[in-house]
């Protein structure tokens, strides 16, 4: 690993080697994020866009010399990354938006973004010769952390809290993992995971806490500039829970800025949901402190009162001049149905989150329509049929006859 310098703590800016720490900055205990460092000038001898354009490896691994492993070929044989980038033509339109386009990220394998961290910290499981990985999850981590481990042979312990929707759950247990339902919040789960981890020296895949899965997170952005042919686009629409993807994603822009990959940071619009806005509220109030808020929105995956990463994905926000939003889980549905109408992509709540961060800016006139608009869909509608339901109502219901379909016919005017 010599393009890693080293890991440097978000609050104090203290170096760490790679071999001196596991996870956090001794000093700062469970808060002390570490981000990886890299030696850009050795990366850009090896990594160019050429030599990118040349390489038909289409997962996360292409960028292999951008993340935190010492040997790829460690890597887990599902395929994780490279999903699709749609321009979106029929939301332009309705939009009123001349560029639109949706990366797809439900079409991971276990069907959300957090297969690129989850990819990572199998990597550093097995490069550190361990076997059982642990973490705490609304669902989708534990799902991703399930599948991928299970691709690898290795065993995990996963702590789900009671709400976590039934399919995330079902996925965890085809997989094999260890489920460990916790009568509390996602919050209790994730520190009860912290002192398991520590009692029985699982491997932790608790984002914003182990360093290396944000890097996997960052990929996201890496594959937006290269599908993009390396202009950035003017905004990147994402969903915010714990912070740890769009402080991912703003890694990922600036290594490419580092390397001159790209000329210009797009803004990052952070977009959580109202029952669930802690950051909204400090990035307003210009503040890294969080206040803890009571949870109440149906967009489960963000459903986060203590955000983990808040100082990544505060300064994501801050320094690339986007914005915090909140909007309202009937904005969520509403951004579900449209998605899934007018591009073809269905996404649970908060996947289609950050699109509904977008359709508010719209009508409040806020986007110039020749901007660059990307919009993140971060998890797979199948993941909760129910908000679905919830967003459509339930379909019609006649008996199987012809009569009963004129009359039906008739009664919806067709
Ligand atoms: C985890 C998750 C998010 C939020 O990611 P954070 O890193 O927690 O901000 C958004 N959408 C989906 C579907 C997720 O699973
Ligand atoms: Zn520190």
């Amino acid at each position: 690993m010599d393009h890693v310098l080293g890991l440097k703590c978000v609050l104090c800016g203290a170096e760490y080697d790679v071999d001196e720490v596991l996870y956090v900055c001794p000093k700062h205990g469970d808060e002390g994020i570490l981000d990886v460092v890299y030696d850009y000038d050795l990366i850009a001898h090896r990594l160019t866009r050429e030599r990118l354009a040349d390489d038909r490896n289409s997962s996360i691994w292409r960028y292999a010399d951008l993340l935190p492993i010492a040997d790829p070929n460690l890597a887990p044989p599902l395929q994780v990354g490279w999903t699709p980038l749609y321009r979106a033509e029929k939301l332009e339109k309705r939009l009123g938006l001349q560029y639109l386009w949706v990366k797809d990220d439900g079409r991971e394998p276990t069907a959300s973004f957090k297969d690129r961290a989850s990819a990572v910290g199998v990597v550093k499981a097995l490069e550190l010769g361990r076997d059982v990985m642990t973490c705490a999850s609304t669902g989708n981590a534990a799902s991703s952390l399930a599948g991928l481990a299970a691709s690898l042979g290795l065993t995990t312990y996963i702590f789900v809290p009671r709400t976590a929707p039934q399919a995330k759950v079902a996925q965890l247990l085809i997989f094999g993992a260890n489920v460990i339902m916790v009568e509390g919040t996602y919050d209790q789960a994730f520190d009860l995971c912290l002192e398991a981890s520590r009692e029985y020296g699982w491997y932790s895949r608790n984002t914003a806490y182990n360093p290396y899965l944000s890097e996997g997170k960052k990929t996201a952005a890496l594959e937006i500039c290269e599908q993009l042919g390396w202009e950035a686009p003017d905004r990147i629409f994402v969903s915010v829970g714990d912070g740890c993807i769009i402080g991912g994603l703003w890694k990922g822009l600036k290594d490419l800025l580092a390397l001159g990959f790209i000329d210009k940071m797009p803004k990052l619009m952070g977009v959580q949901a109202e029952g669930a806005a802690p950051l909204v509220r400090a990035w307003r109030e210009g503040t890294e402190e969080i206040e803890p808020v009571v949870l109440n929105t149906l967009a489960d995956s963000i459903a986060v009162g203590v955000p983990r990463d808040r100082i990544k994905a505060l300064r994501a926000v801050r320094e690339t001049g986007g914005e915090y939003l909140a909007v309202s889980d009937e904005e969520i549905l509403d951004a579900m149905r449209v998605l899934a109408r007018w591009a073809a992509v269905f996404a649970e709540p908060a996947g289609a989150t950050g699109f509904a961060g977008l359709a508010r800016l719209v009508r409040e006139g806020r986007i110039d329509p020749e901007e660059r608009i990307v919009v993140l869909v971060t998890g797979n509608g199948l993941k909760d049929v129910a908000s679905a339901i919830k967003a459509t109502g339930q379909p019609h219901l006649i008996e199987p006859t012809m009569e009963a379909l004129r009359r039906l016919m008739g009664r919806i005017g067709v």
